[in-house]
């Protein structure tokens, strides 16, 4: 390639993400050709040259093009900055050809600014693509898939090898982005090439997509394959999206589950896809902001139906979680799945026919808010409850007048003078509950 050719089609930009080298906003860099302490180089995008200001440089005095730039690296990260036996101009001319040839999508990245890196969701998009062709190239995936039920035909699942930033993928625009979104971490050490080295997060590991009302992948769920007890869950950092997607607007029945395995489990049945939609919480300590966000937006919804785990940690999150939806959705009922114990909706699938998982959902109980009238009473004598606050199914006009509002008992409403207060998952027949949400507004 001739250098004219390479001048024209090889930003310094380009250059400076090959080596992760990042200016800041002053457009300012530890010089990478000497001991620097402060930033004594100056980059200029308009020209794609570099000058460091230090007397102490070996490159002072000089304006240094893309090649030169290329030439001074491959000499640094040889240990001989400035010796031309590390590497002559001729070599730093088919390193910068080969710099451009590597770059998968030059046209787009040199549109960009040099300094952004791609969005979220297209290096997500892009990498979940990448994993879902691995789930056909990996022999441990398709076992693994196979051991746990689920047909990568029907379920839209990937696996990560680990080798996505290895060769023809490498692009320093998208590693750039993978190490940003945490796909890559950047363990800040020379690999035997002498590029920078990276630790593939989730490695090893099938992956799902989590999506966001848009239906785009903001966030990618790793498990592993292998049998690690303590290590088996890995969400992206900055964790966003849903799997398997924010239900319809239209949902009757939403079923929640208590891991994205055991959604794509249910959801490989048709007839339970068809006649619920399904939606994975991230654990049992994973409703989340975003989970509630999604079910709000569902205007017909009728049943929301809790098939977690069949153990203690499953049952306790039933009893944290369906108060809290029952006083955000009063005329929703808030149903359970009588999960045998220790099993989950996967493990069902072991020694079971598919079936087992629609009869247990169609003999689901709803869940019971009340105790007996018996204890109910015992607590209203040790405890005076004030008049307003006694549960009631009849809708009490001074509530409305004295600020307390507590038709709803699971929603208890107060408007005060300088905020609005609300106690969530609170019911005046149940004392001993006292999981809460406490809500407060200011005027
Ligand atoms: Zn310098």
């Amino acid at each position: 390639m001739e250098i004219s050719e390479i001048k024209a089609r090889l930003t310094l930009a380009q250059v400076l993400h090959y080596y992760h080298l990042k200016p800041d906003k002053q457009l300012r860099l530890c010089c990478p050709f000497h001991d620097d302490k402060t930033p004594s180089m100056q980059i200029y995008y308009k020209t794609h040259t570099a000058y460091c200001f230090s007397a102490n440089c070996p490159t002072h005095g000089k304006s240094l093009d893309v090649i030169d730039f290329i030439m001074w690296m491959e000499q640094t990260s040889r240990g001989i900055a400035g010796n031309k036996e590390g590497c002559t101009k001729h070599e730093a001319i088919l390193k910068a050809g080969q710099m451009i040839t590597e770059q998968h999508s030059v046209g787009a990245a040199r549109n960009q600014k040099p300094t952004t890196e791609l969005p979220r969701i297209a290096v997500l998009t892009k990498i979940f693509t990448y994993f879902k062709n691995g789930v056909h190239n990996s022999k441990p995936a398709q076992e693994y898939l196979q051991q746990r039920g689920l047909d990568y035909n029907k379920t839209e699942v990937g696996y990560n090898s680990g080798q996505f930033h290895h060769g023809e993928r490498k692009d320093a625009y998208l590693i750039e982005s993978c190490v940003q979104y945490g796909l890559l971490l950047d363990l800040e050490a020379k690999s035997r090439t002498g590029n920078p080295a990276y630790k593939p997060f989730g490695k090893w590991c099938i992956v799902f997509a989590l999506r966001n009302a848009q239906n785009q992948i903001v966030g990618l769920y790793f498990r592993s394959t292998l049998d690690d007890k303590h290590q088996r869950h890995f969400y992206l950092k900055d964790r966003q999206g849903l799997y398997p997607k924010y239900p319809s607007k239209e949902t009757k029945r939403l079923i929640l589950t208590e891991s994205i395995i055991d959604a794509a489990t249910l959801l490989e049945q048709e007839k339970i896809k068809d006649s619920y939609e399904i939606l994975s919480l991230y654990g049992t300590n994973g409703l989340t902001e975003e989970h509630n966000k999604a079910i709000t937006e569902i205007t017909a919804l009728e049943e929301i139906i809790f098939f977690l785990n069949g153990d203690q940690a499953g049952t306790k999150a039933v009893e944290k979680y369906a108060p809290m939806l029952k006083a955000d959705y009063p005329n929703v009922i808030i149903s359970n799945v009588q999960v045998p114990e220790n099993e989950d909706v996967n493990s069902l699938l072991h020694g079971h026919s598919p079936d087992i998982l629609t009869h247990l959902i169609e003999t689901r109980k709803e869940y019971s808010f009340l105790f007996s009238t018996e204890s109910v009473s015992q607590r209203n004598e040790e405890i005076e409850l004030p008049q307003e606050a006694k549960p009631t199914g009849e809708p009490k006009e001074e509530a409305q007048t004295t600020g307390l509002d507590t038709n709803n008992p699971y929603n208890l409403k107060y408007r005060g003078n300088e905020a609005n207060y609300q106690i969530k998952g609170f019911n005046t027949g149940q004392l001993d509950s006292l999981k809460i949400t406490l809500q407060i507004t200011a005027k």
